[in-house]
Parts: structure tokens; sequence; C-alpha cells
């Protein structure tokens, strides 16, 4: 059995993990307290609660999962945590004499889909994208995995400002965050959760004002995801964080706002396109398959 450890922007959450198995988890919301002095928080927490674990399970590794710029199993910097140059291999190791391994979130959640979920036998040409806060991906193939910056490719000139940077990124048109954001301001309230937002286009997607909103998010999805198809033609596409809980809402609709507006150039290479199965666990999960 291993440890999966997902840092998140708002939360974190550790599990122990027997392959796809979430047999037991912890999680802990960053309160204002909590990021008052988030990395001692953080440290105190995985060390708290890795102790406990180990009196009832014997653990072989612990993966950890984070959101930012990661080599040689450092983090480098992490602009939504506002953490720079952490090595939390040299904080676990010597405590618990346990392997350690560190990677970026989105390279954890591909790998467990690929290992587990739905790109699983799809060795040759396979592409998932992970689509929450922001928009990251990485690529299979020929049985290797690349890490893809899709999410920064620019779909606007002179567009919106992306933290990055750069003006007019995919994600900064087509994360989850931008339609969250749009709902927010036509429902006019400070905060929507994923599932209250969820339950809420499920029920109104009728709406005329709805509609317009979903219809103008999925073409500017379109666009980005018709260069994606267009550059690397995979045969499977997968999509995973919050995005991947829409799949009765947003598959049908991105086959035809590509279809109806001309969007693909190769029209018979249209790649099958695929909810993540792992959900929001997809992040821990894959930390342990490294
Ligand atoms: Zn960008």
């Amino acid at each position: 059995m291993n440890i999966g450890i997902d840092i998140g922007g708002s939360h974190i959450a550790i599990a122990v993990v027997e392959k796809s198995n979430i047999i037991l988890q912890k999680e802990k919301v960053y309160n204002q307290d909590f990021k008052m002095n988030l990395f001692k928080n953080l440290e105190n927490f995985m060390k708290d609660t890795i102790t406990d674990i180990l009196q009832d399970y014997k653990i072989e590794k612990i993966g950890i999962s984070i959101a930012g710029t990661i080599r040689d199993n450092v983090l480098l910097y992490s602009p939504n945590l506002g953490l720079k140059n952490i090595d939390f291999r040299e904080i676990l190791e010597p405590c618990f004499n346990i392997p350690v391994t560190v990677n970026k979130d989105s390279f954890c959640a591909g790998r467990a889909e690929k290992e587990y979920g739905c790109l699983k036998g799809y060795d040759n040409n396979s592409i998932f994208l992970i689509i929450g806060t922001g928009i990251g991906g990485i690529r299979y193939l020929d049985g290797n995995i690349y890490r893809a910056g899709y999410g920064h490719m620019v779909i606007e000139k002179n567009g919106k400002q992306c933290k990055c940077g750069k003006k007019g990124c995919f994600e900064t048109y087509a994360s989850i965050k931008v339609l969250r954001d749009k709902i927010k301001e036509y429902l006019n309230v400070t905060d929507i959760d994923g599932k209250q937002l969820h339950e809420y286009l499920l029920l109104n997607k009728q709406d005329k004002e709805i509609s317009k909103i979903l219809d103008n998010y999925i073409y500017n999805f379109c666009i980005g995801l018709t260069n994606i198809i267009d550059i690397d033609l995979p045969e499977v596409i997968g999509f995973g964080g919050s995005f991947s809980y829409y799949d009765d809402i947003f598959i049908d609709k991105i086959k035809e706002t590509i279809a109806n507006n001309n969007l693909l150039l190769h029209k018979t290479k249209m790649p099958i396109l695929k909810m993540g199965e792992l959900k929001n666990d997809a992040g821990i999960i894959g930390a342990t398959c490294y």
C-alpha cells in the first residue's frame, strides 16, 4: 500500500491508496488560520496524518501531487499556494524512512487515468486535459509520457491577461473557473461550489441566458480543443478535473459545436472524447504511480 497526498489550492488530502482504490482519506480545507502559516501547517498536517496511518498500515512509498513547477521532486514555485523552493522529500523521508516522490498535479491525474481510467489501453497517441482552475495536460505517444502546455496556447490575439504573462491563453477562456465566474456574475452571488454549479447548470441548461453562457464557453473550449486535435491527431482525448463531472452536459455539445462551426481541419480524425473516470481522485491515485 502507498500514501497519496494531494496539495491543492484550497485543501490538502492524504489517502491510503492500493492501486486505484482509496482505502482511507483525510482532508483539511485551508481556513484563514491555516493559510496564515501555510507551509508550517501543511508540514504538521502531513507528519501527523502519516504518523497515524503508519500505526495501521504498512506503507511502501509516499507520492505527492501539487500544482506548480517541479524539478527533480523539488517544488520550485507554486503561484496558487505562494510556496517556493520546497523539498518535501527532505522534510518527510528522514521522519518516516519511506521513499517520497513529488510530481505536478496534472502529471499525476493523467498518469492515473492512463493506468486505471479512461485512457487505459490507448498507448499510441492519446491526450489528457485537466480542466479546473486552469488547464493542464499530458500526452502519451508511442508508450512515452510528455508534459504539454496546452493551457497556454493563445486562442485570442491581445486577449485576456493570463497569470503566465501572456494574453489570450486557452485557460483564460476555457477553464471551469471561467465558467463558474460567468455564472456567479449572472446570478450575482459571491460563491458557488463545484457541486452546486453542476446541479444548477443541469437544471437550467435550457434557460436562454444560461444556454448562451454555456454555448459561448463551449465554443471557446472547442477552439483550443480543435487546435490540439489538428496538430497532434490523437486517437483519444480524456478530460479530467472538475470538467469531468459534466459528461451529461458537455460531450454532445462539444461534438455539435465542432461540426456546426467547421472547427476541425482533419474531419475524419475526430478522436474519441472521454470523461475521466477517477474524477477528483485522479491526482491522489496518480501521485502513487511514480
Ligand atoms: Zn497563459
